[in-house]
């Protein structure tokens, strides 16, 4: 695997099959969206609303990429995402109609310093240096709507060194895709290039330098990472 180098001349993402590539403009992260998650870090999913935070795009790094073990935390977590990209410009958007502003999809690893997370979450704190830190959001190649359709079940798995830790289904979602859109649209105006992170199943756990993450969404796309 190449090591990631930082190119703040290129914030778009490879679109399989194409040599174009998917321009970003934000990415949006929901956290606690399915609620054997919720459980394990300590909450409850019946009273939990939605939790959505944003990561810089120089965060974003491609899958097959070495991910520097960051600084500041001896608890560093992997988390397997399915990754919604947005192709269209919208605000209070219906849920009835929120899969028309959807572009394609991808598998992401919301990587977190959990042990920063933990204490800014006793404090009441921003989670801004537990989730926000450099290539925190490692991203497979996106794939069109055209190619994958909406994905509303399927296996979402995540392996460190072969042994499966994660291992649940999009359909186990708290809140699916048209209503995490309809639940953003209200807070911002989304705009073409848009990722979304949409949470992770249960099974977090730490990682640290050689181990080699592989994980992906059945019937979307795999992704793979080494930390160094
Ligand atoms: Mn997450």
């Amino acid at each position: 695997m190449p090591q990631y180098v930082f190119d703040a001349s290129c914030p778009s993402v490879a679109i399989a099959g194409s040599r174009k590539r998917f321009p970003l403009h934000r990415v949006y992260c929901v956290g606690w969206n399915y609620a054997e998650h919720v459980r394990e870090m300590g909450s409850d999913p019946d009273r939990e609303p939605p939790i959505f935070f944003m990561k810089p795009l120089d965060a974003v790094v491609p899958g097959g990429s070495r991910i520097p073990y960051p600084p500041a935390t001896g608890d560093l977590h992997y988390e397997i995402e399915l990754v919604v990209a947005i192709g269209r410009s919208g605000a209070a958007i219906s849920r009835d109609n929120a899969l028309d502003y959807v572009w394609g999809y991808g598998v992401g690893i919301d990587m977190t310093r959990r042990d920063l997370q933990a204490v800014a979450k006793s404090r009441g704190q921003p989670w801004e240096s537990s989730k926000s830190f450099d290539a925190a959001a490692p991203l497979s190649e996106l794939h069109a709507v055209a190619e994958t359709g909406h994905p509303d079940a399927g296996r979402i798995w995540l392996e460190v060194n072969g042994e499966v830790r994660q291992d649940g289904d999009i359909a186990q979602l708290i809140w699916n895709v048209p209503e995490i859109i309809e639940h953003l649209s209200e807070l911002f105006v989304l705009q073409p290039g848009d990722l979304i992170y949409t949470g992770t199943p249960a099974g977090v756990s730490a990682v640290i330098g050689g181990d080699k993450l592989r994980g992906g969404v059945d019937g979307v796309a795999t992704i793979e990472a080494e930390i160094v």
